[in-house]
């Protein structure tokens, strides 16, 4: 691999960068109140060559809002990345500055704006932030669920089984989860987090920044009654704490969960206890009986 440093006080990647190349700005644009524009935004909207937009519609609002007059708007989003996004990568390398919006908060957050950041990076152009709101941190930081550590999962896929999968391995994670839902959604969302994890705490922070902000904070299934009462409305993020130190123990000693009663006493058998001795601690282990273990393996037999 060859290293790439781009540093905006020394060019120490002008050698490989394209003589002549632009910039690509990434420019975060409010999650609902206006208000949260920065002065910083508008200036590089002002002053970029080029205007990418994940929804040019929306996007002219915004702009003429700010008063602000593109000399070019072009669509970048899902379904015409693959031909959109070489072409506008063409315009840097050939010296135009770019900044790429999405339809609300910071692009390349749930949306394809990553896969023109990879472009610009392969091609050594220039990638500079331009931060502002975010759905997800807001969603956070206002929880009072710990910030200290969290995962990032966005939109779950559809399926049931890929959903799983997802989930699955997130069940040790400590951190807090943080994803993205639409209203729709919202609530079938919440069945599987509580199949994959458990009655957990949860915040439903609605509609950020918006006049019907709302933060619903309780256990998963108190949400889903909330919301079997008060059908959802508007953009959900989802906050759901992490797994707590009394699941961790509780997981630790119960390594044997997975196993059926004579891979249990097995476990015991194999680790050089008489069979007598590993039925008493798989019993101990299971809050069973001894004789429902003895006749559990009789069973089997
Ligand atoms: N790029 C955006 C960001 O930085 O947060 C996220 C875009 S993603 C395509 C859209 C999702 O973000 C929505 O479905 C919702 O889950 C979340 N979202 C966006 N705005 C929101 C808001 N004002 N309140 C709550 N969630 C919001």
């Amino acid at each position: 691999m060859t290293i790439q440093c781009q540093s905006s006080f020394q060019n120490n990647n002008d050698a490989m960068r394209p003589e002549g190349c632009g910039s690509l700005y990434l420019v975060g644009t409010p999650i609902g109140n206006l208000e949260d524009m920065t002065y910083r935004a508008v200036r590089t909207l002002k002053e970029c060559d080029i205007i990418a937009a994940e929804d040019t519609r929306q996007t002219r609002k915004l702009l003429s809002h700010f008063e602000i007059t593109p000399a070019m708007l072009f669509s970048y989003h899902e379904h015409n990345k693959a031909a959109s996004g070489p072409e506008l990568i063409r315009y840097i390398i050939e010296g135009k500055n770019l900044a790429l919006v999405s339809d609300a908060g910071l692009p390349a957050i749930s949306d394809p704006g990553a896969d023109l950041v990879a472009l610009a990076v392969s091609q050594q152009i220039p990638v500079i932030p331009i931060p502002g709101a975010n759905a997800a941190l807001s969603a956070l930081i206002a929880s009072g669920l710990p910030t200290a550590g969290f995962t990032f999962i966005g939109f779950l896929p559809r399926e049931r089984k890929d959903i799983r999968a997802v989930l699955a391995p997130l069940r040790a994670a400590q951190g807090t989860l943080l994803f993205y839902e639409s209203p729709h959604r919202v609530a079938k969302t919440l069945v599987h987090l509580q199949e994959a994890f458990g009655n957990r705490r949860v915040v439903l922070a609605r509609e950020l920044t918006k006049r019907y902000e709302e933060f619903l904070r309780g256990t998963i299934e108190e949400c889903c009654a909330w919301l079997a009462e008060h059908p959802p409305l508007g953009e959900y993020v989802i906050v759901l704490e992490g797994e707590s130190k009394e699941e961790a123990q509780l997981a630790e000693s119960s390594w044997w969960r997975e196993l059926s009663i004579a891979e249990h006493v097995a476990h015991y058998a194999s680790s050089g206890s008489p069979r007598k001795e590993a039925m008493k601690k798989a019993a101990g282990d299971r809050g069973l009986a001894k004789r429902d273990i003895y006749n559990a393996l009789l069973e089997k037999e």
